[in-house]
């Protein structure tokens, strides 16, 4: 048994610690589910600026917008970023909703996060329109992925 996953989460710990300090379930807890950080990207090489594609890793599962091998993801998909407590200087990339880049920010969750609302189903980040269960396709490899920018999100 992990126990320190087991234990309980703390009371709005998101406000009240830094990101260095959460349990691994806090910090797993975190993420609203919106997937957009699987949507593979494209970076400006002049000045580094990042714009996303529709089209998603092919480890996604787009219906539930998780990862369908998680445990593996740095194994069999080695562009996945691993997102740590000590990469926040990092988080510039993410998109502009994602939870922990905004939580590195300051700035508060939104009201649709599993976390706030929805007693934790995480469907509502589904239903408001940010995550990519909409619109994304899974990659094959094939595709020219300056056909499918979506731009910065
Ligand atoms: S963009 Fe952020 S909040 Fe959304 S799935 Fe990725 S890590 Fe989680
Ligand atoms: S390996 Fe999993 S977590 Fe990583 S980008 Fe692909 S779908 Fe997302």
């Amino acid at each position: 048994m992990n126990i320190e996953s087991e234990a309980a989460m703390r009371d709005r710990f998101w406000e009240r610690y830094q990101l260095t300090e959460l349990s691994s379930r806090e910090w797993e807890a975190i993420c609203d589910g919106c997937a957009r950080c699987c949507l593979q990207k494209l970076e400006d090489e002049d000045d580094g600026e990042v714009f996303y594609t529709s089209i998603a890793c092919r480890l996604l599962d787009l219906e539930s917008c998780r990862c369908s091998d998680y445990p593996n993801r740095n194994i069999n998909e080695p562009n996945c970023v691993h997102l740590t407590p000590e990469r926040t200087a990092e988080f510039h990339w993410l998109p502009s909703t994602c939870s922990y880049r905004l939580v590195s920010e300051g700035k508060p969750l939104p009201s649709w996060h599993p976390l706030i609302s929805d007693n934790g189903s995480g469907q509502a980040v589904h239903t408001v329109g940010v995550s990519v269960r909409s619109f994304a396709m899974l990659q094959d490899g094939t595709e020219d992925l300056e056909d499918y920018l979506i731009g910065k999100i």
